[in-house]
């Protein structure tokens, strides 16, 4: 009878024990697919959905509260020719590069993304245009004096940036717009450079 009690004893405990376990692998393999689904691979940024997702929040929040931010969209310049030139492995040890940037320059408060493939978007909460784009200056700047090394050489790049606030009752979609307008006007006037979006006063 004891015999017996003590084997069902130690059989429950073996079982609760495999079913603990496997709960725990199981609430392991929601929380990594939970990261996978908001994080970009090579990079470990947030990805654009995850982006879209903060921006929304941060949206809400001003909506609610009028406190103001901005968001930085950036793309490295000239990266095509650094494939080229230096193969594809470089090119991804420079987007890790900037990701390590963005890291080192940014609040724990900001959203850092990769937006596409060699483009970032940063969120910064309640932060002006100018804030932001002093911040925009740092990072283009800490980015530029950084190299990834190879056996031959030390590939450099730099990195333009468009900046826009949001205002008014304009959707995520249209500041948005102005950020990549921004953007665009950096790499027309030169590249490795930060713009605000030109007409800020306008509706
Ligand atoms: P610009 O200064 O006008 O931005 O010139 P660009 O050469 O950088 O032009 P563009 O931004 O259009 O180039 C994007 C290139 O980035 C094209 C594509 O082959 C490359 N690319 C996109 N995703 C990746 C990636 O994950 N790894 C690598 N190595 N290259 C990528
Ligand atoms: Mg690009
Ligand atoms: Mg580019």
């Amino acid at each position: 009878m004891v015999a017996v009690l003590g084997f069902e004893m130690v059989t429950c405990y073996i079982l609760d024990q495999s079913r603990r376990r496997s709960k725990l692998s199981l609430l392991k393999l929601a929380a990594e697919f939970e990261y996978a689904a908001k994080h970009d691979a090579l990079t470990g940024l947030a990805n654009r959905r995850e982006a879209l997702e903060q921006l929304d929040i941060e949206y809400q929040r001003y909506l609610r509260n009028a406190r103001s931010f901005s968001v930085m969209l950036m793309d490295i310049d000239l990266f095509k020719s650094v494939n080229d030139n230096y193969g594809h492995h470089v090119g991804d040890e420079l987007i890790i590069l900037v990701a390590r940037t963005l890291r080192e320059q940014c609040r724990k408060v900001d959203t850092l993304a990769r937006w596409g493939g060699e483009e970032y978007l940063v969120l910064l909460p309640e932060t002006t245009t100018e804030e932001a784009m002093s911040s925009a200056n740092r990072i283009r700047e800490a980015f530029a004096a950084k190299s990834v090394n190879t056996e031959q050489s030390q590939v450099q790049a730099t990195i333009s940036v468009g900046v826009a606030s949001i205002r008014g009752s304009e959707s995520i979609d249209r500041l948005l717009q102005r950020a990549d307008e921004a953007l665009y006007r950096a790499k027309s006037e030169g590249r490795n450079r930060v713009c605000g979006y030109e007409n800020e006063a306008a509706a």
